[in-house]
């Protein structure tokens, strides 16, 4: 007789083959709690295929690994933000995975192009090991971490995740942007002088609203430099973090507004109840299941700015 399987554990079948959608030329990369995963063939392979310390990983896989660890050691083992592998959040997850893929899948899964994509839902089974939860974000196969500080912009968005669910585009993208002066230095520090105006002016706060990536120059870095946040950056970590070819994670020892931002955070999950209560919210949970991204939060999110502002005058 034809054995039949029982609908229920089809459907177990199913969602474990729909959890794990590995590749046949999947490759996995591990340093420490980060796995890469990519291709090392085929359209989605990183396209530059340097293997400079002949381990048949390519280096920028490699160098990835490292941009991401060194944001790691520095923000959660440094500066005290939280990590995403120890908070509240996501309880029970150990690991953070990254998926290499093409820049076309990422546009046409997108819209639009980017370099990189953070997800604040846990993977239940992790690609490295079904048994295992992971985060996870992508970063897209024309990535060198040596030129290109994505890994760090969407390590920092699984920090701000880990630290509250307000999740507005001028605060979620511009403080990711701010980040990524850790690893790589702007140009040139605005010098802070417009920050009284920009929180005392209704106009300067709609634009600010309107803003995402753009909100680092706007706000962020001239919070940072106005209120004389500035760390040095261990020699210890500067000397520890090197790329494949030698060349340093860190730029220079110098980073400009931790303190701030952190704090800022801090304020921000304080505030949640209250955004949920005074957006008309069933509860907390509600809110942080559909009203993270609530325009009306952005004027809450202003007044965790001011707060942290005031408190250091
Ligand atoms: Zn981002």
């Amino acid at each position: 007789m034809k054995k039949i399987l029982p609908a229920t554990l089809l459907t177990v079948l199913l969602v474990i083959f729909a959890a794990v959608p590995m590749n046949v030329n999947a490759a996995v990369y591990q340093q420490g709690v980060i796995y890469v995963i990519y291709d090392a063939t085929g359209e989605a392979a990183p396209q530059n295929m340097t293997d400079l310390n002949s381990n048949g990983v390519p280096d920028v896989i490699e160098d990835i690994a490292t941009q991401i660890n060194a944001a790691r050691e520095l923000f959660n083992g440094e500066l005290n933000f939280p990590d995403p592998l120890n908070c509240e959040r996501f309880q029970g997850v150990t690991s953070i995975e990254i998926d290499i893929q093409s820049k076309e899948r990422m546009t046409r899964d997108n819209g639009k192009s980017f370099t990189g994509m953070a997800y604040s839902k846990v993977r239940k089974n992790s690609k490295h090991n079904p048994n295992e939860q992971a985060l996870h974000f992508r970063i897209a196969n024309t990535v060198d971490p040596r030129r290109n500080s994505a890994p760090t912009h969407e390590y920092f968005h699984l920090i701000q995740y880990s630290s509250t669910y307000f999740q507005n585009k001028w605060f979620v993208e511009g403080m990711a942007r701010w980040s990524q002066d850790a690893v790589s230095k702007i140009n040139k520090y605005p010098d802070g002088k417009n920050v009284e105006q920009i929180l005392n002016n209704e106009t300067e706060e709609e634009q600010l609203f309107r803003k995402s990536y753009g909100a680092s120059k706007f706000l962020w870095y001239p919070l940072a430099v106005n209120m004389n946040d500035k760390v040095t950056i261990p020699s210890r970590l500067v000397n520890k973090y090197r790329y494949v070819d030698g060349s340093p994670v860190f730029h220079d020892d110098v980073f400009y507004g931790p303190n701030v931002m952190r704090k800022t955070l801090q304020v921000m999950k304080s505030k949640e109840e209250l955004a949920a209560a005074s957006e008309q919210y069933a509860n907390v949970g509600e809110w942080r299941q559909k009203g993270r991204g609530d325009a009306r939060n952005n004027k809450i999110i202003m007044d965790c700015v001011r707060e942290v502002y005031n408190s250091e005058k």
